[in-house]
């Protein structure tokens, strides 16, 4: 069994979603496409309850229409007259529905979280619906499904946990007959449902985690994650002209790449794929007999891989004057800040042992002060000194084969030290997979262009170099 996912993009017109339903049914059965919204359409969406919950109307009436003409063109594209009139029914009554969510929230005057995911919900509701169809007219059976009966998670809304064993039960019960009947199963990417029936969603980008999590469950054969890249990159093409595609990454690398801001694999996706060791395939729906990238348990090769960036952090470092207090305030750091919600993304203790580095997510922790705040009130009878730096971007080389070399932390910093990045702090411990260094943001940008030049495509100069020598040797070989 097969799970295909196709990200914003690649479902984001008439002619993208034709594609997609061309590479699904080219495809061998059993199979379930997992779908996300098309492009700009969960931004609309929160856009709409933004300008709703402040009472402008109009900009919401505006936004809703714009929403609205996106679906319906790709609607009137549909094939077949019963097909289309079904899938317009439904999209209908699903904008209906939003309407109605965007009514509460003028009326709240603002947006609780589980209103502002049951509204973002309508763009992948929509879209599985019109997947659906277009297959369904081009003869192909297919049903949609809400996975807010599907993937079951907690009640953190807006960045859910998934709940495993309840997930692998509604699958089976959900989506399994579906696919015994000879269906081709069009999941919702990004929301799942809540013990009490609310619907959630897994966190921007969560649609990658929505198709691994069916994978697991169903214990599929393979995950393919269709976007608009041909693959995991040696680094972000928008940032790295000269980035190519790496064909092979073991899981703890991807993982790590994923975790370090390479927005191509959603940060969790890769841990159920993990647990039940079922590949995941990067593949461009632009160009889709390329090979792409595989995931797999095994690391090949012992060169750096791929380097990625994560910007908007905080650095937080806390002084204890006692020893034996060290392990005291920790806890209370590491309390507080899941008390909050905030994401600890590195953590380091200096030398001196009394000095802890926690680098943080800044947009959970709202700025520094809040958090100093928080922090300072909390360690108070440590009579700890906690100070915050903004703006942190963390430069993460990954490599499984390199990141366990001694000498590659050193390599990584002479050449930000070259092209003149101060480091704030750095890591290679990172189950081994990652080098990892903290800069100031603005330095971001030549950081990873640093690193690529002196790891990844100097590595790659060197291959058409031999592959040359090889060619003249068979012209040899042949002219001999
Ligand atoms: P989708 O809508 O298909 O989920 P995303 O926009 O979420 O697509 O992810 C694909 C994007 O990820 C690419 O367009 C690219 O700019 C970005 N990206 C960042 N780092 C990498 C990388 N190392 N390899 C490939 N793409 C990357
Ligand atoms: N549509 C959602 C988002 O834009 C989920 C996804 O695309 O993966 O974040
Ligand atoms: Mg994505």
């Amino acid at each position: 069994m097969i799970v295909l996912k196709f990200g914003g993009t690649s479902v984001g017109n008439l002619e993208r979603v034709r594609d997609a339903a061309s590479i699904i049914a080219a495809q061998p059965s059993p199979r379930a496409a997992v779908v996300s919204a098309a492009s700009g359409v969960t931004n609309m969406l929160l856009d709409a309850a933004r300008l709703a919950a402040s009472s402008d109307s109009a900009g919401m009436e505006s936004v809703v229409g714009e929403i609205e003409a996106k679906h319906f063109a790709i609607i009137d594209g549909i094939e077949s007259v019963d097909d289309r009139q079904f899938a317009r029914n439904l999209v209908v009554g699903l904008h209906a529905e939003l309407r109605n969510s965007l009514i509460e929230a003028v009326t709240a005057g603002r947006v609780s979280s589980a209103l502002s995911d049951r509204i973002v919900s309508i763009g992948e509701r929509s879209m599985s619906v019109m997947m659906a169809a277009t297959l369904r007219s081009r003869g192909i059976p297919a049903v949609h499904v809400f996975a807010n009966e599907v993937i079951a998670t907690d009640d953190r809304h807006g960045n859910a946990r998934p709940d495993r064993p309840r997930t692998r039960a509604q699958a089976e019960a959900v989506v399994r007959p579906h696919l015994d009947a000879g269906l081709t199963v069009v999941m919702t990417g990004f929301i799942g449902g809540a013990p009490d029936g609310a619907i959630t969603t897994l966190g921007r980008g969560g649609s990658d985690y929505s198709a691994t999590l069916l994978g697991a469950a169903l214990m599929a054969d393979e995950v393919q994650i269709w976007t608009d890249v041909p693959g995991v990159l040696t680094a972000d093409p928008r940032q790295v002209e000269t980035a190519r595609v790496v064909p092979q990454v073991s899981f703890d690398e991807a993982q790590e790449l994923a975790h370090f801001g390479a927005k191509v694999l959603h940060p969790r996706t890769i841990r159920p794929a993990v647990a039940v060791d079922i590949p995941v395939r990067i593949l461009s729906t632009f160009a889709p007999q390329e090979p792409g990238t595989l995931v797999t348990r095994e690391s090949v090769g012992s060169q750096l891989k791929a380097v990625t960036a994560m910007r908007n952090l905080q650095l937080i470092t806390v002084d204890v004057p006692e020893l034996e207090d060290l392990s005291g305030a920790a806890a209370r750091v590491f309390g507080t800040l899941y008390e909050d919600r905030v994401e600890v993304v590195l953590v380091s203790q200096a030398s001196s042992r009394r000095r802890m580095t926690y680098l943080i997510d800044g947009g959970a922790a709202g700025g520094c002060e809040p958090v100093l705040q928080r922090l300072r009130d909390s360690l108070q009878d440590f009579e700890a000194t906690v100070n915050c730096t903004p703006d942190v971007a963390i430069v993460a080389a990954v490599g499984s084969g390199a990141a366990e070399q001694p000498k590659a932390l050193l390599k990584l910093l002479a050449a930000l030290s070259k092209a003149g990045v101060p480091v704030l702090a750095s890591s290679q411990q990172t189950s081994n997979a990652a080098l990892v260094a903290a800069i100031p943001a603005q330095f971001a940008d030549a950081a990873v262009l640093a690193v690529h030049s002196e790891f990844i495509r100097s590595a790659e100069n060197g291959r058409p170099r031999r592959r040359r020598r090889a060619d003249l040797m068979g012209e040899s070989v042949r002219v001999g």
